[in-house]
């Protein structure tokens, strides 16, 4: 792509123009050196017109609803007059095809919805990989005019985390059995929550789902409120018929006026572009290390000399430093 063809995509991308976006997107998402370097192009010019929306996190075990419910959350959100994207982050995705997110043909609506833009996770199995993509898609989403950005992940292991870290809103679905409701819940993972949504409340479920809410609340009151005067919610909806979803649209709202006039809205954004700065720099600087040709050789010798308590760890890993170090003198 040249740099007039580049300029042309931003153009028209900014103009709200949906096959554009998709091309730019696949541009971040490509392994090609030439592509990735016309990708960092792109995202330079569309960061001046990114960073206006409300970014969404949603979390939740396979079958909890979380397909449901962005289906329903996102056609009211553009009743609203919102154009909404829904992204999704699955790193496990290109192994098992099963767990597959943003899948269009689970959200029926909301894909004939001409206000909404659909993206299946970026492929990959590797977390930071993906993470990445994911976070240089919402710029490229927000450059083209979506003011709601869903982000699905599921519920497990580091990528929710890594949702948690991107977005400004999140939300943890979960669902009311009979008992011991809090069964099985992360702790990490209701710290990291703004709001936990109680799916399936309807017909025999209601009342337990009434029941759970109540645990819930117990639960979250044993965590401090967050820095930024917001005290996680609970909340109760069925996405399937369609109830409780607006009192989640204005739960969010609220949260978004209250952190806006506080200013941790921004301060949180800041935090998370720092963290991704250092999340980044690790990945590198471990990356050089391990790849380092010196290193690579050394460490067998050394692993060896450990087997046969020649030597300890500690003193391993500070030879193995000062070889790459030496190794790039
Ligand atoms: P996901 O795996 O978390 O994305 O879950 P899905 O959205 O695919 O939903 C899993 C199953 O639960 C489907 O059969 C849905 O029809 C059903 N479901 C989703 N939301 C609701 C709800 O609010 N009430 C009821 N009764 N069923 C629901």
């Amino acid at each position: 792509m040249s740099i007039l063809q580049l300029d042309e995509l931003v153009s028209k991308l900014v103009s709200g123009n949906m096959p554009a976006l998709s091309k730019a997107i696949t541009l971040v998402e490509s392994h090609l050196p030439k592509h990735q370097e016309q990708a960092v192009q792109l995202i330079k010019q569309c960061l001046p017109y990114a960073g206006k929306s409300i970014r969404i996190g949603i979390t939740g075990v396979p079958g909890v609803g979380k397909s449901t419910f962005i289906e329903a959350f996102g056609n009211l959100a553009t009743q609203q007059g919102k154009k909404v994207a829904v992204l999704a982050v699955d790193p496990s995705s290109s192994i098992n095809r099963g767990s597959i997110l943003g899948d269009k043909t689970r959200m029926e609506t909301l894909v004939q919805n001409a206000n909404v833009y659909i993206r299946p996770s970026a492929s990959g199995d590797h977390l930071g990989g993906v993470a990445k993509k994911t976070r240089e898609s919402i710029v490229l989403c927000e450059a083209a005019g979506f003011e709601v950005i869903l982000i699905e992940t599921v519920g497990v292991g580091q990528s929710e985390t890594a949702v948690h870290s991107m977005v400004d809103f999140f939300l943890l679905l979960q669902l009311a059995g009979a008992g011991d409701e809090l069964q099985g819940i992360k702790r990490g993972i209701m710290e990291m929550c703004d709001a936990i949504i109680i799916n399936k409340a309807d017909g025999e479920n209601v009342k337990w789902a009434q029941i759970a809410k109540q645990n819930y609340e117990n639960a979250l009151h044993l965590y401090t409120e967050k820095n930024n005067n917001w005290q996680p919610k609970v909340l109760t909806c069925s996405a399937i018929e369609n109830t409780g979803i607006t009192d989640i649209w204005n739960m969010i709202q609220d949260y978004v006026s209250i952190t806006k006039s506080n200013l941790s809205f921004d301060d949180k954004r800041n935090n998370q572009e720092e963290y991704w700065l250092y999340e980044t720099l690790n990945q590198a600087l471990k990356d050089q290390f391990y790849q380092n040709e010196y290193v690579q050789k050394e460490l067998k010798i050394q692993l060896d000399r450990m087997r046969q308590k020649k030597t300890t760890p500690y003193e391993v890993a500070s030879l193995l430093f000062s070889k790459m170090l030496d190794s790039q003198k």
